[in-house]
């Protein structure tokens, strides 16, 4: 998972830059990159270095003034982590240089990789984005009339490869193109202010610079903005819609908007389906609801307003940790959890405390959150994550590739609560998630296992991502 961007305007957009990718950080801690250029001038400008934005844009505080720019915020969930898998990726091609920044993991990639080889592609990476760069630099050529030679090298895309991906790119000269995968996985979302055109993962990232429409850019269509910043669009194919779940119920920021559901509600939606459940339960009376900061917020605040019960901001979250979940591997991700919350003793001792989690993954993250809560004094931790048992592997990009790596696949629920210390466990149930998120059209094949797409590589994926993650 990834945060990805494109600005394209009139005026300088390497401020607008900053202040959007900022929004996006969230999303990917890894690494970060831009990627800049101007319509009047052949040169461009490529930056890309592991860590946050502000350190991408400290190392170099005067960037040139350029018209139209690439960001990415990288998670790694494909390739070694190295800053060679960075994005954006470039490719010099005829007179044309493309450049791209890719939300998503392609569920075919070995196959496509390997297809590409033997045509005589040479990948200079080892992150699957670059097969995207490949076909659509072998496709769109030099031929025009642009916009068609960019559709059929997007079609070409949609033939080969099934998901997931949301993609931005610019060719020098030209203008910025996007385009989401037929299934529609990740998001996408176009906006527009008086002097630039944005395409982003999210609506803070667009509204930061002042966009005022925005709106989501279609599963299967493909979108251009010429130099002039006309757009072009185009429906290339439509299969059944399938949003991601676990955006709306963690990956995404809180004040987010996508396909029409602001993310907040559909959290504190997430809180009442918990307190409902909890009502039916046989469990000891409960003193006081924590979420644990900052996804459970939303719900953690409606589930304890539901219930009748107090609320109270028991942990503080540490400064520069950042997320747990999406840093790249096991230790690394201990580590962090280890110093990420801090909790505040008056609120958790001699009290029957209920933690609010987004999701139980792994059980690394609460296993650590309910040890703090008992060595802050809770007499008793219950536990409650918004998110159904995650059972299969994710194969679109959320880092929970391997089956052996979920504790749910593997536990019953009172082993779970053994094995990460918790007196009780509880969990929204897959109706509960659909009805608060609202939409029929979504991706659950975490907590279902029916895949919107085929998986016959997931096996082959998987190996992949385990030989990656031990040289990260
Ligand atoms: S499998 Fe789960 S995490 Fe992956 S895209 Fe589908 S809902 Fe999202």
């Amino acid at each position: 998972m990834c945060g990805i961007l494109g600005i394209l305007g009139f005026e300088s957009i390497t401020e607008w830059m900053y202040h959007s990718m900022v929004q996006l950080q969230h999303r990917g801690q890894d690494a970060s990159g831009v990627f800049l250029s101007d319509p009047a001038l052949e040169e461009f400008i490529l930056r890309k270095r592991p860590g946050w934005v502000f350190q991408l844009f400290q190392e170099e505080p005067v960037f040139p003034k350029m018209r139209w720019g690439l960001g990415h915020v990288r998670y790694s969930t494909s390739g070694k982590g190295y800053v060679e898998d960075a994005q954006p990726l470039v490719l010099k091609k005829q007179n044309r240089t493309l450049a791209i920044v890719h939300n998503g993991n392609l569920v075919n990639y070995p196959k496509i990789r390997e297809e590409l080889e033997n045509e005589g592609v040479n990948f200079q990476t080892s992150c699957d984005s670059e097969a995207i760069l490949h076909i659509l630099a072998q496709n769109i050529g030099s031929g025009e009339p642009f916009f068609e030679k960019l559709c059929e090298a997007v079609q070409e895309v949609y033939r080969r490869i099934p998901a997931s991906y949301s993609v931005i790119g610019l060719v020098t000269g030209k203008g910025m193109f996007a385009f989401r995968d037929p299934h529609g996985i990740r998001p996408l979302l176009l906006g527009t202010a008086d002097q630039l055109t944005a395409v982003a993962s999210e609506t803070l990232a667009l509204s930061n610079i002042g966009c005022k429409s925005i709106r989501d850019i279609e599963p299967g269509e493909v979108i251009f903005l010429d130099e002039n910043r006309q757009l072009h669009s185009k429906s290339l194919t439509s299969r059944k819609h399938s949003h991601c779940a676990f955006e709306f119920n963690y990956f995404a920021k809180t004040p987010t908007v996508m396909e029409g559901k602001e993310i907040y509600t559909i959290r504190t939606a997430l809180g009442r389906a918990l307190a409902d459940k909890i009502r039916t339960m046989d469990l000891p009376p409960i003193d006081i609801v924590v979420p644990v900061p900052e996804s459970g917020n939303p719900a953690g605040i409606a589930l304890a307003q539901h219930l009748q019960v107090p609320f109270a901001e028991g942990f503080i979250r540490q400064g520069q940790i950042g997320r747990t979940f999406i840093i790249a591997s096991q230790e690394k991700r201990l580590a962090a959890s280890i110093q990420k919350l801090a909790p505040i003793r008056s609120v958790f001792e001699g009290k029957t405390v209920l933690l609010v989690d987004d999701s139980i993954i792994r059980g690394t993250v609460s296993k650590r959150t309910i040890a703090l809560a008992r060595d802050a004094g809770a007499k008793k931790v219950l536990f409650a994550s918004t998110f159904p048992p995650v059972i299969h592997p994710c194969v679109y990009g959320i880092d929970f590739p391997s089956k052996d790596q979920l504790i749910a696949s593997k536990k019953t629920l009172s082993e779970i609560c053994e094995e990460i210390g918790a007196d009780v466990v509880i969990y929204n149930d897959v109706e509960s998630l659909k009805k608060a998120i609202g939409l029929t059209d979504l991706c659950l094949a975490c907590v279902t296992g029916h895949y919107p797409t085929s998986t016959t590589d997931i096996e082959k994926l998987q190996r992949l991502r385990e030989k990656d993650l031990r040289l990260v």
